[in-house]
């Protein structure tokens, strides 16, 4: 715990009301979307920051107090990337929620952290324009918080992600001093891009407080083709058709048996329970290039031997499937206590050696695991459910989980598409990165936060 005087100091810095001191509620904040922790600990603090300077202030304190700070937005992400390890103060920016500004001509948008993803899609979209970044919560998540993990989602696939969509930063550094980095042009060629470096540095490099967005614009029109499958190789057959045919669409994602019998389960949405996998595909651009497309994508996944296709063309339609694809998560979690859903990433070439290697370590296990992905990017999230407080089922995921990594790395991948290291995957950077470039981002965090106040413990231990 802190000592009491220097949480009574907070309330000089920042309005009273703004700030948790209460057991219960900081309790709140000591997790996020992840529940592998041993041992759960509280912030000291959280404060309700409403503006640049409230943020300034903290940080300067907390800077010249040894207090680490944690920034946090919907808590969501999945590496516990935003508990609280050392203790500290939480700094909740539900309150920086505004869109400053919106610039159809430049195709910008000035947001500040804690805008909800959703919010900035609605805008967006309302003029005609497109911000494609789509991590599956995106409804929740917040954009300070995508920015810290460069998280992704279905549409990286054509559009890439969160990386590809900042123009610019303005952070607030760990002694408190403000700096904008990068310019609002779509282009830029002056200098180190420091505003990618905190793309990704999960809040321990400084604190993003405002950020400028580029927009696309939104494409006329949009399909999404459904296809059954009654083998995994199959489908990432008529993935690979889909390369080989060089056609583009914006989305291939994929559910595998087990993920659409749990979906079908809990959220009943239509889908074949029978079949063993199942690609979503979305397809868009002008309206009069649609049947074309779509043409071309069937013709793909025929030559698979797809079993069924489908096709929805309203956006109610639409709507309905990726709901169901979204909803493999939660109701993956309705199997059993816990769920761990991970995000591993191999070259698109392997992603067939890669899905069946993780179902084969799942089954050796004796774990449930439900698998979704983004397929085309080679990006899939095993997802399983177990009871954390089974010692046997403890071991055996740890035991999969690290398999599951030596497979990726073998396969010429990582073990993080898009979202993080945090706490949950501290232990395998070092058998995944190479040891010179960990050397150089320790140097890089000593010299942005010399005293470590910044998110300590993420990413790697100092
Ligand atoms: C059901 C589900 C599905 C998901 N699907 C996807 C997916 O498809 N693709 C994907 O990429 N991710 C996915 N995620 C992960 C999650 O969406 C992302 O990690 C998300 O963007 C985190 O946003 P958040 O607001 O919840 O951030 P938080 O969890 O609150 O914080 C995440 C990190 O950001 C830091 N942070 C927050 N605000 C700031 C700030 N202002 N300045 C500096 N650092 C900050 C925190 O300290 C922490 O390190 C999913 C999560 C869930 C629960």
């Amino acid at each position: 715990m802190l000592l009491k005087n220097k949480i009574n100091n907070l309330k000089s810095i920042v309005n009273k009301s703004e700030i948790l001191l209460d057991e219960a509620e900081l309790y709140c904040y000591a997790e996020d979307s992840t529940s592998v922790h041993s041992k759960v600990q509280s912030p000291d603090a959280v404060v309700f920051v409403k503006n640049i300077q409230d943020v300034q202030n903290i940080v300067r304190y907390a800077n010249e107090n040894g207090i680490p700070v944690i920034s946090r937005g919907a808590g969501t992400n999945m590496v516990g990337a935003c508990t609280c390890p050392q203790g500290g103060i939480v700094l909740n920016f539900s309150k920086m929620n505004k869109i400053l500004d919106f610039n159809p001509i430049d195709m910008t948008m000035t947001v500040q952290p804690g805008v909800v993803l959703d919010d900035i899609k609605n805008l967006a979209g309302e003029n005609g324009l497109f911000y494609p970044p789509d991590p599956s919560n995106y409804k929740v998540s917040t954009i300070g918080g995508s920015i810290a993990q460069s998280s992704g989602g279905a549409a990286g696939f054509k559009y890439g992600t969160t990386k590809d969509y900042i123009l610019s930063l303005t952070v607030v550094l760990a002694d408190g001093t403000l700096m904008k980095l990068g310019s609002d042009t779509i282009k830029d060629a002056v200098g180190y891009h420091l505003n990618q470096l905190m793309i990704g540095s999960e809040g321990t490099l400084a604190i993003v407080v405002e950020a400028v967005l580029k927009l696309i614009p939104k494409p006329q029109s949009s399909r999404t083709v459904l296809a059954y499958f009654n083998s995994l190789d199959d489908a990432v057959e008529g993935v690979n058709n889909i390369m080989r045919d060089r056609i583009f669409p914006a989305t291939i994602d994929f559910m595998d048996n087990n993920s659409i019998f749990t979906v079908e389960q809990f959220y009943p949405c239509g889908l074949r329970t029978d079949k063993a996998a199942m690609l979503l595909i979305n397809i868009d651009g002008f309206e009069v290039s649609m049947d074309y497309q779509q043409q071309c994508v069937e013709r793909a996944l025929k030559s698979a031997k797809a079993s069924n296709i489908e096709v929805a063309k309203s956006d109610l339609e639409i709507e309905r499937v990726w709901t169901a694809r979204r909803a493999s998560f939660a109701a993956t979690a309705k199997l059993a206590p816990d769920v761990l859903s991970d995000d591993i990433i191999v070259p698109r070439s392997a992603i067939s050696k890669m899905v069946s290697g993780c179902k084969n370590i799942c089954d050796k296990y004796n774990l449930k695991v439900c698998m979704v992905g983004h397929l085309g990017d080679g990006n899939i999230h095993p997802q399983v459910a177990l009871n954390l407080e089974n010692e046997n089922e403890f071991k055996n995921y740890f035991q999969a989980k690290a398999e599951m990594y030596d497979l990726a790395k073998s396969l010429g991948g990582t073990i993080s598409a898009e979202h993080g290291v945090g706490l949950e995957k501290v232990e395998y950077l070092g058998n995944i990165v190479d040891n010179a470039a960990i050397d150089y981002m320790k140097k890089i965090k000593k010299f942005f936060d010399p005293n470590n106040i910044l998110n300590p413990g993420k990413i790697f231990k100092i």
